[in-house]
């Protein structure tokens, strides 16, 4: 039995995590939850999960909360995440929005926590300061973003995985020499195709058709601009510890081929599946064994479309490849330059963009804004190496206000 707390537990990684913990209660129990905005559902999560803690978004609701339930620890607040990420578990699920997942996770990761690690973030800003401590404290970061899941898995079995193994036996560092390339693949997002200027007027409603995948507000706009895989090509230069010009971006709209592995003998390994953020999060949450999400196969032919399953003569008969287009989708080029650059690059993109993403969101700018203000920012920016998670929220902080203050 391991017990789980849940970061982020009212989004969209969330509470896919909890239906996988219902379906399979011998395995996991739920000790924290943790909302901000959606109250009502936390409420309905506590009366199902029955958890130790909590945390809140604000001190009314923490009172509310204590009122109904008296026997709870109840937290709130930027704090009440990092109070509630020292509490006693086996696994942390990481899938806070945000900057806001950075500190949490590194409090977890000091007290020994292994982590599943959804908020990508966490890495793009703290990349080198949470897999040192990872690695001085023999902690497992599990990657629930389906591509780092899927390079995870290609890598098991062949040199074994920086960010699984690997930091329990910091002997095994250095993993990756045998790794060619890293081929992450992208679906593209709603605009794939378009030029620029076609980019220019698209409405909220519109960026938030993501074609394949289900998710939370800000990644599925980052999806949109292709900032969701710049972001990703950082996350990846730090849990598979290679370096970004190793990670080749491929678009592969249908979706199927989540990432993929290339050794230096040209043996490419590929990991699959229908698009469906379950695989990944129940791999993580239940690593090593695998988790059963589909029923056995049953041969027949009319049971192949609709058991869950990955068909190849229906959904994976055609798996196409593109160039990525970094010319058009610049936020592409930015997150290489930011990552290449090092030292604060990563946080003054990362905090613009989140920043510009949730005033695109409000109707306050348009798409094409997002990526040419960042570009602003990051030109107009300079600050020190940063050295602590505290250095790290100052420079975020500091990012947002200079994107803000662009626009
Ligand atoms: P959602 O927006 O659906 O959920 C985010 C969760 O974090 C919610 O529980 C939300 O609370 C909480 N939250 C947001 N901001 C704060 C804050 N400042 N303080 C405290 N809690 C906060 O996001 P997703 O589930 O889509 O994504 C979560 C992470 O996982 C992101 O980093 C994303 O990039 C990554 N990811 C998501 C994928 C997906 O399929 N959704 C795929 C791969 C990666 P509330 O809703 O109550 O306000
Ligand atoms: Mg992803």
């Amino acid at each position: 039995m391991k017990n789980v707390l849940i970061l982020g537990s009212t989004g969209s990684i969330g509470t896919q995590a909890l239906e996988i913990i219902r379906n399979n209660k011998d395995k996991f129990k739920v000790v924290g939850l943790t909302c901000r905005s959606r109250f009502d559902d936390l409420i309905g999560q506590i009366r199902e999960f029955e958890p130790e803690a909590v945390s809140v978004g604000s001190e009314d609701d923490a009172r509310r909360v204590r009122e109904e339930f008296p026997g709870l620890d109840v937290y709130f607040g930027e704090d009440g995440l990092v109070e509630i990420a020292r509490m006693d578990c086996d696994i942390v699920l990481n899938a806070l929005m945000g900057i806001s997942g950075l500190a949490p996770t590194y409090e977890a990761i000091s007290l020994g926590r292994d982590i599943a690690l959804a908020n990508k973030e966490t890495l793009v800003a703290g990349g080198e300061i949470v897999t040192n401590l990872c690695r001085e404290k023999g902690v497992k970061l599990l990657p629930v973003d389906s591509e780092h899941s899927a390079i995870f898995q290609c890598l098991e079995g062949n040199g074994g995985s920086a960010c699984g193994r690997a930091y329990a036996e910091p002997e095994n560092s250095g993993v990756n020499r045998d790794i060619r390339r890293i081929l992450l693949t992208a679906s593209g997002g709603p605009f794939r195709g378009r030029s620029y200027d076609e980019m220019k007027d698209v409405s909220v409603e519109q960026a938030l058709n993501h074609p394949n995948w289900s998710m939370g507000s800000k990644i599925t706009i980052d999806s949109a601009t292709m900032m969701n895989k710049g972001l990703e090509v950082i996350e990846a230069r730090w849990l598979f510890d290679i370096p970004a010009d190793k990670i080749d971006v491929h678009v592969h709209p249908e979706s199927i081929v989540h990432s993929m592995v290339e050794f230096m003998d040209g043996s490419v390994i590929a990991q699959m599946g229908l698009p469906d953020m379950k695989i990944p999060i129940g791999l993580a949450l239940n690593y090593p064994d695998r988790l059963r999400l589909i029923p056995d196969f049953s041969g027949r032919d009319e049971d192949r479309e609709t058991d869950g399953s990955l068909d190849f003569f229906t959904k994976g008969a055609n798996l196409t490849f593109e160039k990525a287009d970094r010319k058009t989708f610049k936020c592409l080029d930015i997150a290489y330059a930011a990552i290449n650059e090092g030292g604060s690059a990563p946080i003054v993109m990362n905090g613009a963009n989140e920043e510009l993403v949730a005033m695109f969101l409000a109707g306050k700018i348009g798409f094409t804004d997002i990526p040419d203000t960042i570009e602003r920012v990051m030109g107009s920016a300079t600050f020190g190496r940063p050295k602590t998670v505290s250095d790290i929220l100052a420079i975020d902080k500091e990012s947002r206000r200079l994107a803000r203050e662009l626009v």
